[in-house]
């Protein structure tokens, strides 16, 4: 009896080790957010530095910061 008491307690003590480890695998690896690194670009009128993503590509293949600047140069 004292046997089958040992073997039940065991028994619990990997489900919870089981269910303690499921749970830390679960959480991310790093609460640190995310640093994505976004490409730069230089607008070829008023030289600034914008992101790649929200910068015009002119018809020259120059970057500009905003439509009025690529169309100030195109004049
Ligand atoms: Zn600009």
């Amino acid at each position: 009896m004292a046997r089958f008491l040992i073997f039940i307690a065991v028994c619990t003590a990997i489900y919870f080790l089981w269910a303690h480890i499921q749970k830390i695998s679960k959480r991310p690896v790093s609460s640190e957010p995310k640093q994505d690194i976004e490409p730069m670009v230089k607008c070829n009128y008023c030289q600034v530095y914008t992101t790649k993503k929200s910068s015009i590509k002119g018809n020259d293949g120059q970057w500009y910061c905003c439509l009025t600047h690529e169309q100030q140069v195109g004049k």
